[in-house]
């Protein structure tokens, strides 16, 4: 110990035991360091990143307005830029989900519609509505109703006896089904257990006290990159409207493009009460995430709710953050972003799958548009996980790393197997060349992992 203290030294770590390298600037999908190594931002940050790096039509709409008002409370004001991208998202998002409300982080986005589903209930007279229904393998924020309502086991884990009002079923993964079937002997019984268990748990616990069911339509982090089977959505929908419970879908991963449509929940034709959307809105360019309200519910509060939310944040539609997100849903627009990621996406995909076809620690490729996963297996012919507590995927990813990309490593739990995978979603404006070097680094660094599993 001792010596003379640095900056880093001041810096309370994400994590203690990592070193973390001194990102100097970025451009398109490369990061760089202060030792001028170069990273290809191959997970967007935390797929946050969609539209690149050193985007100077948003830096300059930020300076602009910060220049012009830098904080307006959203409790007395409204600004131009808050109107404008509240009408964007509004347009982008399914016909009857009209109503934008901003928060600062996903977190907050998934706490806020947790909280207006119960006030829907309350509201009309039905306050014993209150427990929120989410799923194992899926992820919500860090915040305490976010994380009741998320199933990442080991985030939950020193919290549980806080977080027992949301109760869980399981995420739908047809290859390891928790319920014990199989996708085809799904269609040929014409069942979805995946979705008729939250009828059961409904019906279990009884309609009269439950507020929200919360899933994400495309599950990210937990999963990486798990796509429901076909009805699952429609057959959750049908649910949640027998029973009087806000269907609310967490696109914070999913929106603006990154599965090849706006919002990933078009892939299902299904329209939830709320949509939530963070990271992706602004390209990361600020904090900034929120959700988009079902006209039914906005019409309830105003006729049974005195038209006010019991809720709010500072930062709530900070005007730098909103100019940040108006800049950036027209430069997608504009640049046809959300069109070059389905593209990219769907060369990603096979040539993820090629590599597959080659390394024996890859198992399934999945996922759509940029939103791809990988997992990673000691054995793809005999379906082996790699044992509980080596965490391969972030191994595998510090490989990467010492390459020149960078992953989203990830581990997923059901009922105790512990699944790797490594998320793979760069930003949405890659290029065919950038997607070969980015495939080129994940097969050295597999090679390398397999190598060293092998000798
Ligand atoms: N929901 C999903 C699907 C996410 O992936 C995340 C973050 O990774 C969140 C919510 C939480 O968002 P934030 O970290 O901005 O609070």
């Amino acid at each position: 110990m001792g010596g003379v203290k640095q900056e880093k030294d001041y810096v309370f770590h994400r994590d203690f035991t990592k070193s973390y390298p001194l990102i100097t600037h970025g451009e398109g999908v490369y990061l760089y360091d202060s030792q001028g190594k170069r990273y290809l931002d191959a997970s967007s940050g935390a797929v946050a990143a969609n539209l690149g790096h050193g985007v100077g039509e948003i830096a300059e709409a930020m300076a602009q307005q910060a220049m012009k008002a830098g904080f307006v409370h959203t409790l007395r004001f409204e600004t131009e830029v808050l109107q404008e991208l509240a009408r964007e998202i509004g347009e982008l998002a399914p016909p009857t989900l009209n109503r934008v409300y901003f928060t600062s982080g996903g977190s907050e986005a998934n706490e806020s519609a947790i909280k207006l589903a119960r006030q829907y209930h309350a509201d009309r007279g039905q306050p014993g509505k209150h427990i929120a229904i989410g799923r194992w393998q899926s992820y919500h924020g860090n915040t305490m109703a976010s994380l009741s309502a998320g199933g990442d086991i080991k985030r939950r884990k020193m919290y549980t006896p806080m977080l027992n009002h949301a109760r869980h079923i399981y995420s739908p993964y047809c290859k390891r089904c928790p319920y014990g079937k199989t996708a085809e002997t799904c269609q040929k019984d014409n069942t979805l257990a995946c979705a008729d268990d939250l009828e059961r748990l409904i019906r279990e616990l009884g309609p009269e006290n439950i507020s929200c069911f919360i899933c994400e339509p495309i599950v990210g982090s937990q999963q990486g990159a798990g796509v429901p089977p076909e009805g699952y959505l429609r057959r959750i929908r049908e649910i949640c409207d027998r029973y009087e419970v806000v269907m609310i879908v967490d696109e914070v991963m999913t929106g603006f493009g990154r599965t090849g449509t706006n919002f990933a929940i078009e892939h299902f034709g299904v329209e939830p009460d709320i949509l939530t959307f963070g990271k992706g809105v602004s390209g990361g360019y600020a904090p900034l995430a929120g959700m988009v309200v079902s006209d039914k519910l906005v019409d309830s509060l105003i006729q049974y709710g005195n038209g006010r939310f019991v809720h709010g944040y500072t930062f709530s539609g900070h005007p730098v953050s909103v100019a940040a997100g108006l800049a950036a849903v027209r430069y997608y627009r504009e640049k046809r972003v959300r069109e070059n990621g389905a593209q990219q996406g769907d060369y990603l995909f096979l040539r993820l799958q090629e590599l597959q076809s080659r390394h024996a620690m890859m198992g399934e490729v999945r996922g759509k548009g940029l939103l791809l996963g990988v997992e990673l297996l000691l054995d793809q012919e005999k379906d082996l996980h790699f044992p509980p507590g080596l965490d391969m995927a972030e191994r595998l990813n510090q490989a990467a790393m010492e390459r020149g990309a960078v992953f989203y490593p990830g581990t997923g739990t059901v009922d105790g197997i512990l699944g790797n995978h490594l998320l793979v979603a760069p930003p949405l404006t890659i290029s065919r060349a950038e997607v070969d070097e980015l495939v080129q680094i994940l097969d050295e660094a597999v090679t390398m992992w397999e190598e060293q599993i092998r000798a």
